[in-house]
């Protein structure tokens, strides 16, 4: 059975410009329930653990600087298939390949800016909602 929660991340380049609000309309729009939320600036060793999977990758130095170089607005979100209907929403890792309406097309500067992050798998959900929040700081019962 699918989960019913997905992790997100407002990415720097996106808080920068100002679309924290924009991006949160389409989130709610599309039917997600913001479980819990909050602003912080990783900085790089959390920002390494978090990509940790990415670690062998050419971009992963790039990909660290970037997540720690400013804040970032992390969220659970809640909503039935939540992981794959997020990734659904926020659209291809590359700008230029994501699907009109899709939250990379509209808010992404480029594949390595990409706005917005969305956990891939219930597994990594699970995980990443560990990374970032503690129970207490849900706004529902958890
Ligand atoms: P996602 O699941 O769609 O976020 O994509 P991936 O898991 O493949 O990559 C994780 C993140 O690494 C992406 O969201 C981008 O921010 C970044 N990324 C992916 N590919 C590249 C690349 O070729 N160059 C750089 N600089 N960053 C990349």
């Amino acid at each position: 059975m699918a989960g019913n929660k997905t992790l997100t991340i407002i990415k720097p380049g996106a808080v920068k410009n100002r679309h924290i609000g924009g991006i949160f309309a389409k989130i709610e729009e599309a039917g997600f329930r913001v479980s819990a939320i909050k602003s912080l600036k990783l900085a790089p060793a959390e920002a390494e653990v978090f990509y940790s999977i990415h670690r062998d990758k050419p971009f992963f130095q790039e990909l660290v600087d970037f997540m720690s170089s400013g804040p970032v607005v992390a969220a659970v979100l809640k909503k039935e298939d939540a992981v794959e209907d997020f990734r659904e929403l926020i659209g291809s890792t590359d700008p230029a390949e994501a699907k009109e309406g899709t939250i990379r097309k509209l808010f992404a500067e480029s594949k390595s800016h990409n706005a917005i992050h969305g956990s891939d798998s219930d597994e990594n959900a699970e995980n990443e909602c560990n990374f970032f929040f503690s129970k207490k700081e849900y706004l529902e019962k958890h």
